[in-house]
């Protein structure tokens, strides 16, 4: 898929090609590499200008989707890169890196599971030994199933989605907060199901409240030592996500199309605002939550 340049004035209605996904399914966590038609992560389009110079970053589920446009953004604006996944997206994981380390970035692999809390401290660990440091934080993995109904949900999908969406961010912040300098920034990825929750998603979409309210609360207690903690809230974007049960199978072909823009966003169109509330020129925003979902109203 090519976009039209980052920087090109152009119409958002139709900077990307129209895309009505096909139905399709893939296990659990899904990949990029299998997803029809492909995303667009910046590849061939993201254009950096030195905003993130020297910077040393952490992002989670940075394989695939919304996190590799993080991670490819990070690279292109001068970040070295330490990418979170689960084993199984070896695949993606190594076309991410393969990307960074054309852009002349250092990309360090680090797969295990985030449901294992002895593996959010030692993520953390192992990316300041192979960075040098640490500075940046950005919390992005997710697990989402849809289900009709609350009779099938059972409590290890219950457990499992506030494990890694809300948990893993508690964890892996804390074990961060010993290394991160002042100046530092954590970004975690909400969503708009925050407040506009599907009758199909209600264990993902409150953990992704709890996440916009734990970045409020933390946002006030670390400010003082320098540290900015944002969120951004996606829409609905096309990623592997959507098609290992993120949405039932037939939702597919309208995804994203009910949006003021009527059209899915592409991951790449995420990376802008995790890049500014990365960057300094963003010193005095903390506590946000970015919107960035192809127009639907917020609170
Ligand atoms: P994605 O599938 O590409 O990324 C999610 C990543 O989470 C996976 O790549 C995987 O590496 C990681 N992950 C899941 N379970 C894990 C586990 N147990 N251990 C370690 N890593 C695990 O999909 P995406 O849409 O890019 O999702 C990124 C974030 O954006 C998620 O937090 C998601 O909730 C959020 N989000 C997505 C949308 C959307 O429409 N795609 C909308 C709102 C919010
Ligand atoms: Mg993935």
């Amino acid at each position: 898929m090519t976009a039209k340049d980052q920087l090109t004035f152009c119409d958002p209605v139709s900077r990307f090609p129209d895309i009505t996904p096909p139905k399709q399914h893939q296990p659990e966590p899904g990949l990029d590499a299998e997803l029809e038609p492909q995303t667009d992560r910046g590849e061939d389009s993201y254009r950096g200008t030195g905003r993130l110079e020297g910077r040393k970053a952490l992002i989670t589920g940075a394989d695939s989707g919304i996190g590799a446009a993080v991670a490819i953004a990070f690279a292109r604006e001068g970040a070295d890169v330490a990418l979170s996944y689960l084993p199984a997206e070896e695949e993606d994981a190594q076309h991410i890196k393969k990307v960074i380390e054309e852009t002349g970035r250092t990309a360090v692999l680090l797969p295990g599971d985030l449901s294992d809390k002895e593996f959010c401290t030692q993520v953390v660990e192992d990316a300041v030994r192979e960075l040098g440091g640490l500075d940046a934080l950005v919390n992005n993995a997710g697990k989402q199933i849809a289900l009709e109904d609350i009779e099938e949900l059972d409590d290890e999908q219950w457990t499992t989605t506030y494990e890694v969406n809300i948990h893993a961010i508690f964890r892996i912040t804390k074990a961060a907060l010993k290394h991160l300098p002042a100046g530092s920034t954590i970004v975690n990825s909400t969503s708009i199901q925050a407040y506009e929750p599907s009758p199909t998603l209600v264990d993902y979409a409150s953990t992704k409240a709890a996440i916009n309210n734990f970045t409020k609360g933390l946002a006030q207690q670390v400010a003082p030592k320098g540290i900015r903690v944002n969120a951004v809230a996606p829409g609905p974007i096309w990623t592997p996500l959507q098609v290992s049960d993120g949405q039932p199978k037939e939702a597919l072909p309208e995804f994203g199309k009910s949006t003021p823009l009527g059209r899915a966003g592409q991951p790449t169109e995420l990376a802008p605002a995790y890049v500014f509330l990365t960057s300094p020129e963003s010193s005095y925003v903390l506590g946000e939550t970015l919107n960035v979902n192809g127009g639907m109203p917020t609170p």
